[in-house]
């Protein structure tokens, strides 16, 4: 009977616990803003993204299908569309298509870099509604065109606003550099080049703006209000060859196992036993924020994860999903490959899995996790060219966080800022070698559609959207 009353007074005083933490675990309080409204030619920064998104700066992985003369055009259109910026800055190019320019602040101890990338994914023009080059505005005042989302949004919104503030006779606090490359989608160069000439020239930014998270809502379980998520690091990614090869032979006379049998079952144990879940640096920073602005219920799990933790952990594993791609490496089998004959056992058969990693994993431990995992010998593992490590994680709280923070409050007033984990790559992860203010946010609101529309067919754009970008470079630039 004691030990009843032992058992049901811990669960009380747990409970008591968990309520208690739940109910403290509250937003804090908002300051009402004065917000300053920003006047600028905001037909004419339309006007100039619709000219970029004209200029079909495609990237590929094989370079012969390039157009370079697309490129050059989009080049040559900067000192008509931005032409103060031409004028009062100096501009370098850089190798892979990179591009540098440098407005000179009164100091220089502490410069930006405001950056973006110019050249875009293919199109399958068939299944486009609208021509993908013709940056049309239909009736509803949506511009349509490839690019116009990811990301000469924000190239334009970076130009037009200095455009703007130079012809105003500003002269920025500090040294700022608008940096782009040409070939983000393919992994490029460019990025690294710019960080190359940083590094020599002994120049570290003291802020960092690429692309990356957006305002957007219903992302996060529980809240209701639109979401401005800024990442503060981004996961690593890597190609993994699982490969087995054994005499082959005719499939009459198989022997107990196969190549495929081998892998198969290597396949299995891998997607069974799941990287380490992390709460800890962005993910912890987004569930610290975001959690707070939640229902009860979700709350009540974010301000208790020493409890809940391990419901989270089971809950995320098998959901899959993004809630689990923010907690943890992920493992996708993308591709197989066997013999060519239905009847022939083949001599070698390969398996490829796409990893992205944690940024508490790196390439070489997660190779050992699997190895230790696949726990055999015959399942020969070879990591694809082309693997990248996760970024540094940004600091959080830290002027440089401040400025781009209230810069968001200002442009989408009521929304929530939050750090976040960004699970896909940008060039930003570059930075991290020179500096620890590297935020990863595309300064628009985005549908769902819309989100839909990047890398996909029918990419577009609310016109109204496009303004705010550009609104949203002035608010910074003005604090740089
Ligand atoms: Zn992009």
């Amino acid at each position: 009977m004691i030990v009843l009353y032992i058992v049901l007074a811990i669960i009380a005083s747990l409970l008591v616990v968990i309520l208690i933490r739940t109910a403290m675990f509250k937003p804090p309080v908002e300051s009402e803003r004065e917000i300053e409204d920003v006047e600028f030619d905001s037909d004419n920064a339309v006007r100039a993204l619709q000219e970029l998104v004209r200029c079909r700066t495609i990237s590929y992985y094989d370079s012969a299908l390039e157009d370079d003369a697309e490129f050059d055009k989009l080049i040559g259109l900067l000192p008509e569309l931005y032409p103060e910026v031409c004028r009062e800055c100096s501009f370098i190019r850089l190798p892979d298509r990179a591009l540098l320019f440098k407005w000179e602040g009164i100091r220089h101890d502490e410069p930006s870099v405001m950056m973006s990338h110019y050249d875009v994914v293919p199109v399958d023009e068939a299944k486009w509604t609208k021509p993908p080059f013709g940056a049309v505005i239909d009736d509803n005042g949506v511009l349509w065109g490839r690019g116009c989302v990811d990301t000469k949004l924000t190239f334009n919104g970076i130009l037009f606003a200095a455009n703007h503030l130079i012809s105003q006779g500003f002269r920025p606090n500090q040294d700022i550099y608008f940096a782009f490359s040409g070939g983000e989608e393919i992994n490029g160069l460019g990025a690294v080049n710019i960080v190359d000439w940083f590094e020599t020239n002994g120049i570290t930014p003291d802020l960092v703006v690429d692309e990356g998270g957006a305002v957007v809502e219903n992302v996060f379980p529980g809240v209701t209000r639109p979401c401005a998520l800024v990442g503060l690091a981004e996961k690593g990614m890597m190609n993994l060859e699982f490969s087995v090869s054994t005499e082959g032979g005719h499939s009459s006379s198989p022997k107990p196992h196969t190549p495929i049998g081998i892998l198969s079952k290597a396949c299995c144990r891998v997607e069974k036993k799941t990287f380490r879940m992390h709460i800890s640096g962005p993910a912890a920073d987004m569930f610290d924020t975001l959690g707070r602005h939640s229902s009860f219920v979700y709350r009540m799990i974010f301000a208790n994860l020493w409890c809940f933790g391990g419901v989270l952990n089971l809950l995320s594993k098998k959901s899959g999903g993004e809630m689990n791609a923010l907690l943890r490496t992920t493992v996708a089998f993308t591709q197989a490959s066997g013999s060519q004959a239905p009847n022939v056992i083949p001599p070698t058969a390969s398996f490829v899995a796409n990893l992205r990693l944690n940024p508490y994993d790196t390439v070489d431990s997660a190779v050992e996790h699997i190895r230790r995992v696949v726990n055999d010998d015959s399942v020969n593992l070879t990591v694809m060219p082309m693997a990248i490590n996760p970024s540094a994680i940004s600091e959080a709280e830290c002027p440089a966080w401040d400025m781009v923070a209230t810069t968001i409050l200002e442009t989408w007033p009521g929304c929530i800022v939050s750090p976040y984990l960004m699970v896909a790559c940008s060039d930003s992860r570059h930075y991290g070698r020179i500096s620890n203010h590297v935020y990863r946010f595309s300064a628009a609101d985005l549908t769902a559609d819309e989100r839909a529309g990047i890398h996909g067919n029918d990419e577009h754009i609310r016109v109204e959207v496009i303004k705010r970008a550009v609104e949203f470079y002035i608010r910074l630039i003005s604090k740089c």
